[in-house]
């Protein structure tokens, strides 16, 4: 009877064992899935890109067709039987080509034909430029795109299905957010903690992909998994610093107990600067949102036992230096009521810091 018992007891457990490591390899499956996927959409993306500035700049004609910006082609008999005989495109395909120019029309001329026309007019150092940057600016864009996947999977307890249409979302409108913040009268050495962080480029959060060292643990103690891949393990330790350890909490927590009762603070307000609460004026809490980056991150050194104040100390540092670099322009001050939280106005129409610890 004893070692029936024993027996059962080890089949469960081997069932256990292997009901775990399917879990496991769904789970493995599922990542690698999701990373084809970003992958495949990465490269459609970049393809689009290079395709619409060729589209701009470019079209494909044959050796004796003259460039659309130069007046409507003639009409030449011989010319057309001569380009038909060639199997080049005829004037009738290149003035068509010339309407698909914001189309496919070029590339797929480019590829089809072999010959491709620049416009010494149109080709300008402006799009020579934007062409060599396209790769850069796709790379960036799958950063953005990375990064705001990451704050939207945070919020949720469950792995989210598919964060990318939302991130996708979230993330038209950050060429504009971040013009305006680089805009902001402001030191440059507050700013560039958000510019890094969308990029996955703070360095000793995993910036760069280069994870801390195998073993090593946090100030308070956390540890990646060791297992998992260095990219992987990047990843964590951004969402770590900037999200998850206590000493990031701490800041957070000041800027939801200033906000209206009831608002919540997820990592997409405050990782890609979009305001939690309509109450609160955007470019008030794009500046508290940099005090707050900049504070989770020297709050990592600070001592254990003063964390609330010091965070309290690094936010109102940060705002009055931008209180400070106002001057007397009334632009942001004439929008803000006496009781704004993090920033308000006095009765001289004064930005004051608004803090409540
Ligand atoms: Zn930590």
């Amino acid at each position: 009877m004893q070692q029936t018992a024993q027996q059962q007891e080890m089949q469960q457990a081997q069932r256990q064992q292997r009901r775990q490591h399917h879990q496991h390899q769904q789970e493995e499956q599922y990542s690698q899935d999701q990373d084809q996927r970003e992958q495949q959409r990465q490269q459609e993306y970049e393809v689009q890109a290079l395709r619409a500035i060729l589209a701009d700049t470019a079209w494909v004609a044959g050796p004796y067709s003259p460039p659309p910006a130069h007046g409507p082609p003639q009409e030449n008999h011989h010319e057309h039987q001569q380009e038909q005989a060639d199997g080049l495109p005829n004037r009738q395909q290149q003035r068509g080509l010339g309407e698909q120019r914001r189309g496919q029309g070029p590339l797929h001329w480019h590829t089809a034909q072999g010959h491709l026309s620049f416009s010494s007019k149109n080709f300008t150092v402006r799009r020579v430029t934007a062409l060599q940057l396209s790769v850069e600016r796709a790379a960036r864009r799958a950063a953005w795109h990375q990064c705001a996947c990451s704050a939207i999977s945070l919020a949720s307890a469950l792995p989210a299905p598919d964060p990318s249409l939302h991130a996708n979302h979230l993330i038209s409108d950050l060429p504009w957010r971040i013009n305006e913040v680089w805009r902001l009268r402001w030191g440059n050495k507050w700013k560039e903690i958000w510019w890094r962080l969308l990029l996955h480029g703070v360095p000793g959060a995993g910036g760069h992909g280069i994870s801390w060292a195998r073993g090593s643990a946090c100030v308070c103690g956390w540890q990646v998994a060791d297992t998992a891949p260095c990219v992987v393990r990047a990843s964590q330790q951004r969402e770590h610093v900037f999200w998850t350890c206590p000493r990031a909490q701490v800041a957070l927590d000041i800027l939801a107990k200033n906000l209206p009762p009831g608002t919540s603070v997820l990592p997409v307000h405050v990782w890609l600067l979009v305001p939690p609460n309509p109450c609160v004026n955007e470019r008030v809490w794009w500046v508290v949102c940099l005090c707050a980056l900049n504070a989770m991150r020297r709050l990592r050194f600070c001592n254990p036992q003063d964390l609330q104040e010091h965070a309290l100390n690094l936010l109102l540092e940060g705002l009055k230096d931008f209180q400070a670099c106002q001057g007397r322009q009334p632009s942001l001050a004439t929008s803000l009521s006496h009781a704004h939280p993090f920033l308000a106005t006095d009765a001289n129409l004064n930005l004051v810091p608004h803090l409540i610890p």
